[in-house]
């Protein structure tokens, strides 16, 4: 049904627009090659026949697909990011397709020995008999999100060109600057007025996510006292040993590196010191929110002990919330989930629901109003020389899309 030459043709037109954000700059959106990208994107809405284009001051791309039947049904959306991550350069991405995958190592560039091999990512032995589209090794693919934009304007096509296909009203959005932690920053969730969306943005096929972690940075702050060293018996205090003790009263095995599924973690990520001062900088993370909250009061009650034995504050810790567990805003409408689930298996997809050890846009989303679960985009190895998409994992996710809204239409009377 979804033409392979035309999906393919679509997504290596918007990869090879250079998008990469920046998160040094604090301008929104933080990079202005993005608008190179929505200005094509708005010309295409148009070419398939989408209503209300629109693209705002901030680099936010609205679009609706009008309803097609008589009846109320809920208004749905879907959302994905235009930007590619800063981790790697985006620029002059050369695609490379390679047809009737066999299993065997794909050489990304031969002049520098850059080779994808199936023995470090297995996961490419799913894909055999597909098309397998990678970078030249020199940059990364931008399929995290342009996976994501292709199928859903591919989707969109589809049901305009299939107006048998019963559907409500559908939003769409592309969003800048997701790479940056700054996607849903300045969403419109009142003007984009969906009951619900889902960001087409996650990696293999058949992931559905709607569990995120909760997140906080601390600031520890450690304050010593210098003292000449040869006369600094009983008067010198040295910060980093201070940091050093306070590094080891946290539970080693909490790590990032020693830890997955459910299982948070303190991660010391900056550190910096002398003698009468050091910063360590941490992340901390948690699915359960409970356990979240314990692992803030952990660091107070280490910061707390040590200036209790020494009689005066050497210690301080700045603790800020960063995002939280979209599950407490999607539990409550867990039918929208469910439903997701229903299509990929409908349409011969296994679905792989699983907790993700991170934030995405849509936990913001669904914390400002708009309950937002995640959905495969079809990409392996985001932000780096070794992502690659299979072409019929980006036409699957486009059937998805096709078969939710049609699934909504059904089910879901207003
Ligand atoms: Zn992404």
């Amino acid at each position: 049904m979804i033409d392979k030459k035309h999906i393919t043709d679509r997504f290596i037109k918007y990869i090879t627009i250079d998008t990469e954000s920046d998160p040094d700059n604090p301008a929104f959106p933080s990079t202005e090659k993005q608008w190179n990208l929505a200005r094509v994107l708005v010309e295409d809405l148009k070419k398939i026949g989408m209503q209300e284009i629109e693209l705002d001051e901030n680099c936010y791309i609205m679009a609706t697909l009008p309803s097609n039947i008589t009846h109320r049904v809920p208004t749905i959306g879907f959302i994905s990011h235009i930007d590619t991550s800063p981790d790697f350069t985006g620029k002059n991405v050369r695609p490379q397709l390679v047809e009737n995958y066999q299993g065997n190592d794909i050489i990304l560039n031969q002049e520098k020995n850059i080779i994808l091999s199936p023995d470090y990512f297995e996961d490419l032995l799913q894909y055999k008999g597909q098309t397998i589209i990678t970078t030249d090794g020199t940059t990364l693919l931008g399929a995290d999100d342009k996976a994501g934009v292709t199928e859903i304007i591919t989707a969109m096509e589809y049901l305009l060109k299939h107006p048998e296909l019963k559907h409500g009203k559908i939003r769409i959005c592309f969003t800048p600057d997701e790479e940056v932690g700054k996607g849903a920053h300045k969403f419109d969730v009142n003007k984009f007025d969906a009951e619900w969306a889902y960001t087409m943005d996650g990696s293999q096929i058949g992931e559905l996510e709607y569990e995120n972690f909760n997140a906080a940075s601390a600031k520890v702050t450690i304050v010593g006292k210098i003292v000449h060293p040869g006369y600094a018996k009983g008067k010198m205090i040295n910060s980093m040993h201070l940091a050093n003790e306070f590094m080891s009263a946290l539970p080693a095995a909490e790590v990032p590196e020693k830890t997955s599924g459910y299982e948070g973690f303190f991660h010391l990520h900056d550190m910096t010191g002398n003698v009468e001062k050091t910063i360590l900088e941490y992340i901390i993370r948690d699915h359960d929110a409970h356990l979240f909250d314990e692992r803030k009061k952990i660091i107070q009650k280490i910061a707390q002990d040590c200036n209790t034995r020494l009689g005066h504050e050497a210690i301080t810790v700045e603790i800020k919330d960063q995002y939280f567990n979209m599950k407490e805003k999607i539990v409550p409408v867990m039918h929208i989930v469910d439903l997701v689930e229903e299509v990929m298996k409908d349409i011969g997809i296994v679905p792989l629901i699983k907790p993700i050890r991170g934030g995405t846009d849509g936990s913001q989303l669904s914390y400002m109003g708009l309950p937002c679960p995640n959905i495969f985009a079809g990409g392996h190895n985001f932000h780096g020389r070794f992502e690659y998409v299979p072409v019929e994992s980006m036409i699957k996710a486009t059937e998805v899309i096709v078969g939710i809204v049609q699934k909504v239409a059904k089910k879901n009377t207003i």
